[in-house]
């Protein structure tokens, strides 16, 4: 069955990174008040290639629910269709794309949870602390703890990396942790791997968790290798499959 296919106009573009070709689209669907889905799921984008044939990627949806606008975050990839494609769009063009789907959101009841992600795997993250913490409205984190660990190579592509410090220092239970693979000498921050620190939390958390040690989830975005690294390291702890929600990007 042929899904039906939606229509957004690109209402800004920003670069977030030159050195990765990482840029965040702001869209707003056409002919809609409201655009519903769930913080972390996906749109599956819709385009023809050069020869006539239909091709259709997935991209996260980079911000949580508002009026009819959704965000996209993405980067070039060597010789790809679609990412080139959406980083060349401007302002004004359209975007076809099917309605939002997947089970990457946050499950309920809420617990303590660890966001794990690397490069664009940010975006369904933005959209899950957007949602947690609203700029207005209530804040939706219950109190749970909430750790953002996001790991990239170099200090310049930490994206959304204001937004994600604004939050936390308005929120005491929001914990903004930009671990870097190839930190210049001056970088004070984390070092490393995102599952060397995940782990990290995972050990200190267990020392002064109130409620059961395992009553917490992690939330694993980006490439397979970045996953498995992740899954393995908390198996290693003791967690079992449905503590672990990925998205897979490759
Ligand atoms: C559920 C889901 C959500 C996703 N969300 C996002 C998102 O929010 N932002 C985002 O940037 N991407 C996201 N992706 C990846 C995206 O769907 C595309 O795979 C990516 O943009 C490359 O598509 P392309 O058409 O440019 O490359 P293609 O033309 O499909 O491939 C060109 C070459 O690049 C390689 N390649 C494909 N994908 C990648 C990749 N991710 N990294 C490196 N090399 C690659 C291929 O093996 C091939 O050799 C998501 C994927 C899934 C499954």
């Amino acid at each position: 069955m042929t899904r039906e296919l939606l229509r957004a106009r690109l209402n800004q573009k920003r670069c977030l990174s030159e050195r990765a070709q990482c840029f965040h689209l702001e869209f707003e669907v056409e002919d809609a008040h409201e655009f519903a889905f769930t913080p972390g799921q996906f749109v599956s984008a819709v385009a023809e290639d050069a020869h006539g044939k239909q091709q259709m990627r997935a991209y996260s949806i980079a911000s949580a629910p508002s009026g009819n606008r959704f965000a996209l975050c993405l980067n070039r990839v060597d010789d790809g269709f679609f990412s080139n494609r959406l980083a060349d769009m401007r302002e004004g063009e359209a975007l076809l794309f099917q309605e939002p789907l997947g089970f990457f959101t946050l499950r309920q009841p809420l617990t303590d949870s660890i966001l794990i992600a690397t490069g664009t795997g940010v975006a369904p993250m933005r959209g899950f602390v957007q949602w947690l913490f609203p700029e207005a409205g209530p804040d939706r984190s219950e109190g749970w703890q909430i750790w953002l660990v996001y790991g990239t190579r170099h200090e310049t592509e930490l994206y959304y990396r204001e937004e994600f410090e604004a939050v936390a220092a308005r929120h005491v239970n929001f914990h903004y942790l930009p671990t870097l693979s190839r930190a210049a000498e001056d970088w004070t921050g984390l070092r490393g791997y995102v599952q060397e620190n995940a782990v990290r939390i995972v050990k200190e958390r267990g020392t002064r968790a109130s409620g059961p040690e395992l009553d917490i989830h992690a939330y694993v975005c980006g490439l397979s290798p970045m996953i498995h690294a992740v899954r393995e390291r908390l198996k290693d702890l003791g967690w079992n499959r449905k503590q672990i929600i990925t998205e897979r990007y490759d």
